[in-house]
């Protein structure tokens, strides 16, 4: 007789695999998008490090914006943990993801259509054009794409973002020409600010080490006004 073939342990689907939540709106990437997105997630490119240095600084700058409008209503800092204005990494090596969370300003919805993949930001195609010329992925925070360099250590990414004037939202693309929103209503809710969680691709497992990630910070961190901490390992 045949023995029952018994399962991997870890049920994480890859990238391909993965289908967006049930309901979700699922819109194509602006064609551009969809390129550059292709050529990431497809470079040989080595320092694939400095996607942290721009999801870092993306979330400096939301940190800055909520500190920015809490100078005239104090009331959109909120209280107790959301008014802290702090920047957290977590890494969870079941899920071969790791988190990168700030209490920044967060995206309404809308605003999370135009900055990630509907419209093409005005560095796409200048960008585009470096990379064709064998220009520096490095430069690429210089044209305005920096978020997108997530794919250079991932194959799906889930953006949850939660903005003071909307409903908590979940963006999540595995950069193959669409993506897809839904509310959020069942996850962690995040008061205020935006959660990228990144499922790395099985070239990028080195991330999954908090000593990598604690260097990493520390590197980049010397430029950022906001503590960075480092949760321990869910498991
Ligand atoms: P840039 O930072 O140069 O504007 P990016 O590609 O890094 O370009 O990010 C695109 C846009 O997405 C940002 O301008 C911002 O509006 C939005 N965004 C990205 N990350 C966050 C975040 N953590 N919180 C709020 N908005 C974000
Ligand atoms: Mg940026």
């Amino acid at each position: 007789t045949l023995e029952a073939e018994v399962p991997p342990a870890v049920a994480t689907p890859a990238a391909k695999d993965r289908q967006f939540r049930s309901g979700a709106e699922t819109r194509p990437f602006q064609a551009e998008v969809s390129r550059m997105m292709d050529i990431i997630i497809h470079s040989l490119y080595s320092n694939k490090d400095i996607f942290l240095r721009e999801l870092i600084s993306n979330a400096a700058d939301a940190l800055d914006k909520i500190r920015f409008l809490a100078i005239t209503d104090k009331s959109q800092l909120g209280e107790g943990d959301a008014s802290k204005l702090e920047i957290r990494l977590s890494v969870d090596k079941d899920k071969k993801m790791i988190s990168i969370r700030d209490r920044g300003v967060g995206m309404t919805k809308e605003e999370l259509v135009n900055n990630l993949g509907t419209i093409a930001r005005s560095g796409t195609s200048a960008f585009l054009e470096q990379m064709q010329k064998g220009g520096d992925l490095n430069l690429i925070g210089q044209f305005g794409v920096g978020f997108y360099s997530v794919y250079l250590v991932a194959d799906y990414v889930e953006v949850v973002t939660k903005h003071n004037d909307d409903k908590q939202y979940i963006w999540e693309s595995k950069a193959d020409g669409s993506y897809a929103i839904s509310e959020d209503a069942e996850g962690e809710p995040l008061g205020r600010g935006t959660q990228i969680n990144i499922y790395l691709k099985d070239t990028a497992m080195e991330y999954l080490s908090e000593d990598k990630l604690k260097e990493l910070v520390q590197r980049y961190s010397e430029f950022i006004n906001f503590p960075i901490l480092m949760l321990e390992t869910r498991t």
